[in-house]
């Protein structure tokens, strides 16, 4: 056990003279000794010559008493703390110097190694240097001190200034550390406030800032500044950038570094010299922020209280703060790009599909809390394909961006306009009041706006569009069902002919149920045959001969029956199913009417409706193309039955499709004439060789006068038009008598015959 009861060793103290360099000290005692002096001067002169040594020493050394009172200390250790004469520092202990917290954390270390003779070795500890107030990391060895009874009488310290190594080992950790919260995707905020505080602990009395370069790139935006003064932050925050916009407005501007050493004296912070003077700060160096390819991301700067220039440490540490942020900056840019690509789309920069669930559950939520309602209107353009297929897509892409920017320009920016796809977009009205007044307001104007004619490359196109609403929580509790509902909606406008606004109403709701089912086995239907014709004949009235035949098909559900194309067809042609069931429908046709001419009947013609969604199919022609020749029917006994309103939506693709089939020899009757809007005149220009009257004028022939009337001017204008008549749904002897009167070429309807199986027309054709 070491004691501690032995005597103090007394303080020694041992120096040259004042003012004396230490180098000379040992030169003259050297020289003193060499002179041959007493045993006196001698152990004088060895006293001398081994403070002399530890002068000399860089390192810190000090022995202290077993109360830990200092006993002998080099000038290091006075100058560390304060003191310019080593025996200023004899007798005092670290309690007279340190705060007392860390003063006793060196006492007990101290007293446990005189208690148990352990020396502690390179311990690291942190002392603030007394004259320049600045950190200092000490690796410190203290070992206990015996007299030659071996009792331990003290302690020996002697500890290394590390800490230029140590803010080079802390400098490389926290470098690693950003470096990995970069990689860990930590928020940008976050890694650019880490960035500044490594800077900030690397250099006294500095504090630094990073601002971001917004969109415009006219513009710096806070990015982080932990230690400068909030106010000061939010003042800065947006501040333009230019040739004369304080130190990083500046440096943006010039894409250089800009060093202000002085803002009080600066021209470059005339603006903002004030600011500055309010909150102390003196001088600010400004770095750009570059990327990788040389784009300036924003800036890092420096500020301190006084005026003050960087050396090359601090340039090296922009560099390398610059150099991080960068990485920083530019990771977060090319995520947001992947994020802002994952949720929206390319095309028109609206929100896509993916948002638009986010954005809708996030409205739906809202109005839980706050009470109003959330809309979804569901639109899509009424004549989008034909214009996209008849002028090409870029055409199309660039109608579709006007499209999407009159819709944003039509809501306010709570609200949100997202495409889904192709010309199909939805609008989501947050905040709605009840009521569909507000939004019936709304949806006028988004139509109107759409409908004014857009000019593309010289050319006019007019836009309509339908529109559907389902709004929460009334007519759906989730998005799913909001988005289904609103475009069931939207489908009735389109039923009714588009261009118009639609809101949901439960009746819709259960035909969507059904939609879907009847939907799911329509396809069955199709691959499992369930699909076959009807035909109807057509009679030249002069002749009373059948001249042609149309084809009707028929839908044989294994449990709902026969079902009538009036409901089914529609929805093929929502779904798109229309396409594959109506080329089915044109084989079979061109191969019964085929077969029917080589049964060695008379030859008439088979007339095939062609529903709007396969007009416009990229495919009609090869497709009609390949039925003709699968079958071997001659083309002039095909023809093709299209509605006004089909051929009305875009004229001139209407003309350009109807005149390459008709090339081919096929001829074009148009179907249901007399319910859609266009005039007479409006066909001339078509290649049509058939007006069929509606049955809906025929049907009050005997009763209705202006029936009547329209349907004798149809006839005589149709036929001066140089096209055939042919009223369709004659079902009385008065009707019939009316329509010879007014010279009708052609009739149709259960008058004559039914639709009729394939077989019934060969009896039929065989008898003529
Ligand atoms: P549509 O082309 O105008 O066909 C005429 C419709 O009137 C047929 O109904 C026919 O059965 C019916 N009809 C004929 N004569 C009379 C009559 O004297 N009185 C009455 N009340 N009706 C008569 P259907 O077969 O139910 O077809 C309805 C509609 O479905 C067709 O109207 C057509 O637009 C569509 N459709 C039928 N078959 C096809 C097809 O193969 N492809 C396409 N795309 N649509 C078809
Ligand atoms: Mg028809
Ligand atoms: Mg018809």
């Amino acid at each position: 056990m070491p004691s501690t009861t032995s005597p103090h060793v007394r303080a020694i103290p041992i120096g040259g003279r004042p003012g004396d360099q230490p180098l000379a000290i040992v030169e003259r005692l050297q020289a003193e000794l060499q002179a041959g002096l007493t045993a006196e001067a001698e152990w004088g002169a060895e006293r001398a010559l081994l403070r002399a040594m530890i002068d000399q020493v860089p390192d810190y050394l000090f022995v202290k008493d077993l109360e830990c009172r200092f006993l002998i200390v080099n000038t290091a250790v006075a100058h560390i703390h304060g003191f310019r004469d080593p025996d200023m520092l004899i007798g005092k202990t670290d309690f007279d110097l340190h705060p007392f917290d860390r003063a006793s954390g060196f006492f007990e270390i101290e007293q446990a190694i005189i208690e148990t003779g352990c020396p502690m070795i390179d311990m690291e500890e942190v002392v603030v240097d007394a004259e320049t107030g600045k950190r200092r990391w000490l690796s410190t060895s203290k070992v206990a001190m015996r007299n030659d009874q071996h009792q331990i009488i003290g302690l020996v310290g002697i500890s290394r200034d590390v800490s230029v190594r140590k803010r080079a080992d802390l400098l490389r950790d926290e470098q690693a550390l950003v470096l990995e919260m970069i990689a860990m995707n930590s928020p940008l905020e976050e890694v650019l406030d880490r960035i500044v505080r490594l800077i900030e602990a690397q250099l006294e009395g500095v504090l630094g800032s990073i601002l971001l370069l917004d969109e415009s790139g006219n513009h710096l935006k806070h990015g982080a500044a932990p230690n400068l003064p909030p106010d000061y932050c939010r003042a800065i925050d947006g501040v333009a950038v230019g040739p004369k916009a304080g130190s990083c407005g500046t440096a943006v501007h010039r894409r250089t570094n800009v060093v202000v050493s002085d803002i009080m004296g600066d021209p470059l912070w005339a603006d903002y010299r004030e600011l500055a003077a309010q909150h102390g700060l003196r001088s600010c160096w400004s770095t750009p922020i570059l990327s990788h390819q040389g784009a300036v991301l924003g800036t890092f700067a420096m500020y301190s209280h006084g005026v003050r220039e960087p050396g090359n440490f601090e340039t090296d540490l922009t560099d390398m703060a610059t150099r991080i942020a960068a990485i920083a900056i530019e990771r977060k840019l090319a995520e947001d790009q992947i994020s802002f690509l994952a949720h929206h789309d390319i095309l028109t920069g609206l929100p896509n599909r993916s948002l638009l669930k986010d954005r809708l559950v996030q409205a739906m939520l809202q109005t839980e809390r706050h009470n109003p309602c959330v809309s979804v209107v569901f639109i899509d353009l009424d004549n989008f394909k034909s214009i996209n297929d008849s002028q090409g897509h870029s055409a199309g892409d660039e109608l579709l961006k006007i499209v999407a920017h009159r819709m944003v320009e039509c809501v306010r920016p709570v609200d949100a306009v997202v495409r889904l796809g192709g010309d199909e977009f939805v609008i989501l009205l947050v905040d709605q009041p009840e009521g569909s007044d507000a939004i019936s307001v709304t949806l006028d104007r988004v139509r109107t706006a759409i409908s004014e004619p857009i000019t593309i490359g010289g050319r006019v196109f007019h836009v309509t569009c339908s529109m559907g609403v389902a709004t929460f929580p009334h007519d759906g509790a989730d998005a799913e069902t909001l988005l289904m509902n609103a475009d069931a909606a939207m489908y009735k406008v389109k039923e009714a002919g588009g261009d118009g606004f639609q809101f949901f109403t439960v009746q819709m709701n259960i035909t969507v149920h059904e939609r879907l089912a009847l939907q799911d086995a329509m396809r069955d239907g199709l691959a499992r045959s369930e699909f076959y014709l009807l035909y109807q004949p057509q009679i030249d009235l002069k002749s009373g001969e059948i001249f042609a035949v149309e084809a009707l098909v028929r839908w044989r559900h294994p449990t709902l029956g026969v079902v009538s194309p009036d409901r089914f067809i529609p929805l093929a042609e929502e779904t798109g199913l229309i396409v594959p069931l109506g080329d089915w429908i044109l084989n079979e046709a061109c191969r019964q009417n085929k077969a029917w001419q080589d049964g060695g009947l008379l030859p008439v013609s088979v007339c095939v409706n062609v529903s709007a969604r396969q007009f416009q199919d990229k495919n009609l022609i090869k497709n009609v193309t390949s039925a003709l020749t699968e079958s071997g029917l001659s083309a002039e006994y095909l023809e093709l039955e299209l509605t006004e309103s089909l051929v009305m939506r875009d004229v001139e693709q209407a003309i350009a499709t109807m005149k390459e089939l008709q090339s081919l020899g096929v001829h074009f009757a148009i179907d249901d004439f007399g319910t859609g809007y266009s005039s007479l005149s409006a066909l001339k220009s078509l290649p049509v060789s058939r007006l069929k009257i509606d049955q809906s004028f025929v049907r009050n022939l005997a009763q209705d006068e202006d029936d009547r009337t329209i349907t004798a001017a149809v006839i005589s204008l149709g036929q001066r038009l140089k096209m055939k008549v042919i009223a369709e749904g004659v079902e009385t002897d008065e009707q019939l008598t009316f329509l010879r009167e007014s010279h009708c070429d052609e009739i149709q309807g259960y008058h004559f015959s039914r639709p009729v199986e394939a077989a019934a027309i060969a009896a039929l054709l065989s008898t003529d």
